[in-house]
């Protein structure tokens, strides 16, 4: 046949023989007569005839210029079949991470999970469709029990990998995960915990219920849950930038520290150790607040923030532990001591004159009831009857054995004039100032400084027992 009479028969043949028309892995050609892929990588631009000619006239060992014989339909279709299965093969052992492991230099069935006597080639060009390598994968698959003619399923990576190292070559998922994991180890945007070491996926910049270990330690089990967490969320969310993650760590540091301030609060008495005005006492520092609770009210969020901030000054100081809780009882006990005695004091300022009573030589306050001047006290006359001044008048009563006797026993204002001699022209009337002595700051400040990192669980479950 002449060559260009072989040309125009190929390309008749080609246009309309089934037999002529087997195309492989979508681009590759299935010679009728031979049973081989006769042309590989065909395209749209490709001269077909050109190639299958040089396939027939070259290659091929069983056209014979035309004289052989045609494979019947039955057998290329299997054939077909045949190579799809290699090419099958082929990828997920270019691919997926369970067909690349090896024990020493042999090959592991991720179906049997065992190593084969397939030994893995160094070069990656040897995966090849015609290598020795595919060839003995095969081999050893078809007649492989958990292969189960492809109906069975390959181990999980986990698994295998548990028993074997990956061959080495760059694969998909299995160093993906191994990359990820040292991200998680070491990379800071990787690593952005909340207060109670939930990890912060930094692709959707949200919780993901995920808690590393104490230290912001890692293990499999992890890695593993935030593998899955991440390989979702990436595809879904363009990853913020590293303030709007930081601002977002914030957030729920404040929410997770608040919940656990309220619970503490609601369930714990340690943490429920009010004064007679209603002042909170401190588990940390066993000392009354500027936290003052409304009578019979639940505490609200901003009392919950208010409480959260002293105990997050408190509770962040070196060694601090939560106190016994009798202290904490015993400082809310001598705190009523000075309270009853306060509010005592008070009607009797207002009533009995002879509170008032300052010697004008001195200026010093004289006591009506032990009947001396308190200069330690250094309250003079014309000082206006602050809550510290108050405070100071109440250390003296409680040290003030007369009072301490019987607090009804007041010199009177004629007693006085006549140890003392005249009364201080600038003292007059003792008065309170306005009620807002008595009251808290008020501050509506959200913020609680950088708590952007670390962990800060209050104190451990421990503590909390010995702490009844
Ligand atoms: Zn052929
Ligand atoms: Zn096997
Ligand atoms: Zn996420
Ligand atoms: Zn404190
Ligand atoms: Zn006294």
């Amino acid at each position: 046949m002449n060559p260009r009479k072989l040309r125009r028969h190929v390309a008749e043949m080609f246009a309309s023989e089934p037999v002529w028309q087997i195309i492989v892995n979508r681009c590759d050609w299935l010679c009728p007569y031979c049973g081989e892929l006769g042309v590989r990588g065909l395209s749209a631009d490709s001269e077909v005839e050109v190639l299958l000619m040089e396939h027939l006239s070259n290659v091929c060992g069983q056209w014979r210029q035309g004289e052989g014989k045609l494979l019947p339909m039955v057998r290329l279709k299997k054939r077909r079949k045949s190579f799809e299965f290699h090419f099958k093969i082929q990828r997920l052992l270019r691919k997926d991470a369970r067909f690349r492991l090896k024990d020493g230099e042999r090959w592991v069935c991720p179906y049997c999970a065992g190593p084969t006597d397939v030994g893995v080639p160094e070069d990656r060009k040897n995966y090849g469709i015609e290598s020795p390598f595919l060839n003995g994968v095969i081999a050893h698959l078809i007649p492989c029990k958990e292969f189960a003619s492809g109906r069975g399923k390959p181990r999980s990576y986990k698994e295998l990998r548990s028993r074997y190292s990956p061959d080495g070559s760059e694969s998909q998922e299995g160093d993906e995960v191994e990359r990820f994991g040292s991200k998680l180890t070491g990379a800071p945007l990787f690593r952005l915990l909340d207060v109670e070491r939930g990890w912060l996926c930094p692709y959707c910049g949200r919780d993901s219920g995920i808690q590393f270990l104490p230290g912001g330690k890692v293990d499999a089990r992890i890695i593993d849950a935030a593998w899955k967490h991440v390989r979702v969320c990436r595809e879904e969310h363009k990853m913020p930038d590293i303030e709007t993650l930081k601002g977002r760590l914030q957030e729920i540091n404040r929410a997770k520290l608040m919940a656990q301030v309220r619970r503490k609060l609601e369930g714990h008495a340690v943490w429920q150790v009010l004064d007679l005005d209603n002042i909170w006492y401190c588990p940390y520092c066993a000392r009354p607040t500027e936290v003052q609770f409304p009578v019979g009210l639940e505490p609200d969020s901003r009392l919950v923030l208010k409480v959260l901030r002293h105990v997050l000054a408190c509770s962040t100081q070196a060694r601090a532990r939560i106190k016994d809780h009798k202290e904490i009882k015993a400082a809310a006990a001598a705190q009523n001591e000075r309270i009853r005695v306060r509010n005592d004091l008070k009607p009797r300022i207002r009533n009995a004159d002879s509170y008032s009573y300052f010697q004008a030589e001195t200026g010093f306050w004289i006591c009506p009831h032990c009947i001396r001047p308190i200069e330690e006290m250094g309250f003079h006359a014309g000082d206006e009857l602050t809550r510290d001044v108050l405070d100071r008048l109440v250390d003296h009563l409680l040290s003030c054995e007369n009072y301490l006797d019987d607090p009804n026993l007041i010199a009177s204002v004629h007693e006085l004039r006549t140890r003392f001699g005249p009364r201080s022209q600038d003292s007059g009337e003792l008065a309170f100032p306005p009620d807002s002595a008595d009251s808290v700051d008020d501050e509506d400040d959200n913020d609680l400084g950088d708590i952007s990192s670390g962990e800060l669980i209050f104190y451990s479950e421990d503590d909390e027992e010995a702490s009844y």
